[in-house]
């Protein structure tokens, strides 16, 4: 097929925007497509040569097209640089001087898409220190042959500048009127791609074979499954006029969200966009399998940093150093991960995703074996709405974000937001402005490189009208070698035996102290409870106040007395603040 029908199809796309008629224009190119040559044409039309998650990109850089360009026209690379920086647009500059070509060749090669998209696969494998100069030699042959509208797409390819934003779904659509004869088809077109993230595949399937081999697209090992979506609710009233009376809820962690792919001793790991993360997670890769009792498995699960002193969720953020290409073996050690799966989609060679939650929760279930590492994701049957307001205590005061609600007989909707899954926030999140100056009244013995001193410190508010210190948080964040060393000496001659009457908390501390060390902490912010006693039955009965992340600052607070320390009162009253935050944030 000539590439000259794709270049002039690109023509008409980019002079308009109406999605109407871009889809003409993609139903008039298919129709004339060859069904092998299918999958090459979408991938190109993206810009791409293969679906994202495998990663093979062109890229190539703007210096070597333009020494290509240059090659196969005989105009200098100033000349050429000039042009574009006159254009603006690689492409645009590559199709005039293809015009204006001075070197004419003898025996011209038709440009097929064949030969534009195979050249590019060529070139994209290309890896070492020759590869620059192969490169040029592949582009400058094929501009050699290109007449200046073909060139000006290829131009765009190589450089990674297509740009023309063709949706996933206009293609969809498109495949649909082409090959079936109706945009009504769509449904079961998006149904094959959500399951297999991969339109080249689904545009064959179905300019071969129609809507029948469609309705059996496979779920398989290394093919990623478009994530299934949740919506926001605001509050166990609203989830409940979604789901009626029972549901699930589940902890939601504030980490990433990975797609695991296991069969034998291979595992690869999607994000959530279905990139290719494996690179990320070798800890991932090492542990995961002994975890999975199962040949092959699909599985989803929450990558969570944490503290491994004290077993804390630490923020999103942290994660991100793991984002990196070298030195991962470093990252690793410095920012370890807990696994939390919440899903399967496919186990020892069959689909689960037509399966109930319930049943996929069983499944997940029986073939994982928790360890330190990889954890099933905590999750309760709700019935009523203080059910789901007490999970979600639980939930925050364990660091997580908030809850997944999730109906019991769902099917896994891949690649929908559907009402299925509700996510149930806190709606108030504001960093507090404010630092607390908190009293230490007990410590936990610490993990790993902590062994032997303290992993962690309970902290307490002042209660000014009982003359009591109950805890608002454990901290284990924040802290140096130094700042450690230096306040386990400090508090080694404030230990008691037993606890004192003035402390009130529902967390047993390995150590007591006399409260009278005060140490400076900043937070997220401060929410409900059932463990901490700060400003207990205030707000909500049976429930007192915490700090959500609290980090030690550094500050030990010599200058102050446990009475000085930041009192209930006032954590009351920065707790009634971020809510007046949060609303007048609304009214705008
Ligand atoms: P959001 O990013 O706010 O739309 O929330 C959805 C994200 O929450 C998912 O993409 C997951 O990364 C994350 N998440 C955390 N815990 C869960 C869970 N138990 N079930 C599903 N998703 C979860």
């Amino acid at each position: 097929m000539r590439f000259s029908l794709v270049a002039e199809t690109l023509g008409y796309m980019e002079g308009t925007t109406k999605r109407l008629e871009l889809t003409q224009h993609l139903v008039d190119l298919f129709k004339i497509t060859p069904p092998e040559i299918i999958p090459k044409v979408v991938y190109l039309l993206q810009g791409k040569l293969r679906p994202d998650h495998e990663g093979i990109e062109v890229g190539v850089a703007e210096k070597i097209a333009v020494k290509a360009l240059s090659k196969s026209s005989g105009v200098s690379v100033p000349k050429i640089e000039h042009e574009y920086k006159k254009a603006g647009d690689f492409g645009q500059a590559t199709a005039t001087i293809l015009e204006q070509k001075t070197q004419t060749t003898f025996l011209k090669e038709d440009i097929t898409v064949e030969r534009v998209y195979d050249t590019l696969f060529r070139i994209a494998e290309l890896k070492g220190n020759r590869s620059q100069d192969m490169k040029m030699k592949y582009i400058s042959s094929l501009l050699n042959d290109a007449s200046p509208a073909e060139g000006r797409f290829i131009a765009k390819i190589i450089t990674a500048n297509l740009r023309l934003g063709i949706a996933d779904y206009t293609i969809l659509d498109a495949l649909s009127i082409a090959f079936t004869g109706s945009k009504e088809n769509r449904s079961l077109l998006e149904y094959a791609y959500n399951v297999c993230s991969d339109l080249g595949r689904v545009a064959e399937a179905v300019a071969k074979n129609g809507t029948e081999e469609l309705k059996h697209f496979q779920v398989s090992v290394f093919s990623p499954i478009r994530p299934m979506l949740a919506e926001r609710v605001k509050s166990p009233e609203e989830a409940r006029e979604k789901m009626g009376q029972e549901f699930a809820a589940e902890y939601k962690l504030d980490g990433e969200r990975v797609q695991i792919h296991i069969q034998k001793e291979t595992t690869i790991l999607y994000s959530r966009s279905l990139e290719n993360i494996t690179s990320y997670y070798p800890d991932i890769v090492e542990k995961i399998g002994k975890a999975i009792k199962a040949k092959d498995a699909i599985l989803e699960a929450e990558a969570v940093a944490i503290n491994e002193n004290t077993g804390e969720f630490l923020p999103f953020q942290e994660l991100m150093h793991r984002r990196r290409k070298y030195n991962i073996t470093k990252a690793v050690q410095e920012y370890p991960i807990t696994v939390n799966l919440f899903d399967v989609m496919f186990v020892d060679g069959k689909s689960c995703l037509d399966l109930t939650y319930k049943e996929r929760r069983k499944i997940l279930e029986n073939i994982v074996t928790e360890d330190a590492f990889a954890r099933v994701m905590p999750m309760t049957i709700v019935k009523t709405d203080d059910e789901v307001e007490d999970f979600l205590e639980n939930a925050i005061n364990s660091g997580c974000e908030g809850l997944m609600l999730k109906q019991l007989d769902s099917s896994y909707r891949a690649g929908a937001r559907a009402s299925n899954w509700l996510k149930l926030k806190r709606e108030y999140r504001n960093e507090l402005g404010d630092s607390l100056d908190l009293v230490v009244v007990g410590a936990f013995y610490g993990r790993g490189r902590r062994t032997g001193k303290y992993g962690a410190l309970l902290l307490s508010a002042y209660n000014e009208e009982e003359d009591t210190y109950p805890s608002v948080c454990k901290v284990g964040t924040g802290f140096t070698d130094e700042s450690l060393d230096q306040i386990y000496q400090i508090l080694s001659d404030k230990i008691i035996v037993k606890k004192d009457p003035r402390i009130a908390s529902g967390l047993e501390a390995d150590v007591w102290f006399e409260p009278e060390v005060v140490i400076e902490i900043v937070a997220s912010e401060i929410t409900l409870s059932p463990i901490h006693k700060a400003a207990l039955d205030q707000i909500r009965k049976g429930s007192g106040l915490a700090l959500r992340f609290p980090k030690f600052t550094g500050k030990i607070r010599f200058e102050k007395t446990p009475e000085n320390a930041t009192s209930v009162n006032e954590v009351m009253t920065m707790y009634n603040n971020q809510k007046k935050v949060v609303q007048a944030e609304k009214q705008f």
